[in-house]
């Protein structure tokens, strides 16, 4: 986390440098203080992995994305496809000025960080350093945990495994229903109906190894239930990450 430091700014003019950000305020003596946050060049974050590829589902499928993949999830999926990143002491951790630059290298302006499951995490450095940089943040996240940080669009994929936090409900943009069985094509309508953002995007996404049988039922079900759009995970017919 980051470092408060306490500076009389008279006396430390020098203590404005690049990188730091800044605000005052008056104390009881009313002398101007100025407390510097050093915006976190010594946060670390678990990483499972990084990359550039296409985001291959939801809203965005098909745009060029940086994927950032946070280490650590106790949502607990059965089905989940990646187990390996539940354990986040199994991953290096990474300054966020180490990822900065790995994002910078790829030269990518479309950033997906997921997991795992990022929300665990206080992404305001993070985020803060890649708006800085100009990218565009998407967050994917089972919405279990506050969200800490500043994101363009947040893809909420709720799981019956740990609910969705209210707040959550309400900042979702696109709302993407994985779909195991037949049951799950009524709870996505649950799930519906807690969404307060009435330009939410609706997806319904077939499990993996599920695919041949649900696929055919959310078809039909998206063609009578129009609010409700097939998302399918593209990158793996594509082969890509
Ligand atoms: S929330 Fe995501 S990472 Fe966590 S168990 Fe479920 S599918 Fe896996």
């Amino acid at each position: 986390m980051g470092e408060y430091v306490d500076a009389t700014f008279s006396k430390n003019p020098s203590l404005f440098k690049s990188g730091v950000f800044l605000w005052s305020y008056l104390s009881s003596n009313s002398r101007e203080r100025i407390y510097l946050y050093t915006m976190s060049e010594k946060q670390k974050l678990p990483i499972m992995e990084m990359f550039y590829s296409l985001q291959g589902e939801g809203f965005h499928s098909g745009k060029p994305a940086f994927f950032i993949r946070l280490a650590g999830c106790d949502v607990g999926c059965v089905w989940c496809d990646v187990k390996e990143s539940w354990n986040a002491g199994d991953h290096e951790e990474l300054s966020i000025d180490h990822i900065i630059s790995e994002v910078e290298k790829a030269k990518a302006d479309f950033v997906v960080i997921t997991g795992g499951e990022p929300a665990m995490y206080d992404l305001n450095n993070l985020t803060n350093q890649l708006h800085n940089i100009g990218c565009y943040i998407a967050i994917e996240t089972s919405g279990a945990y506050e969200l800490n940080g500043t994101f363009d669009w947040v893809c909420l994929s709720p799981k019956k495994f740990k609910p969705p936090t209210i707040s959550n409900y309400k900042l979702a943009q696109e709302l993407k229903v994985i779909v195991l069985n037949k049951h799950d094509l009524s709870w996505c309508e649950e799930q519906r109906s807690l969404v307060k953002n009435k330009d939410c995007k609706f997806f319904l996404q077939p499990e993996w190894d599920k695919q041949e049988i649900m696929l055919p039922l959310i078809i039909d079900y998206v063609k009578s239930n129009t609010m409700w759009q097939v998302s399918l995970q593209t990158h793996k017919y594509m082969n890509i990450p």
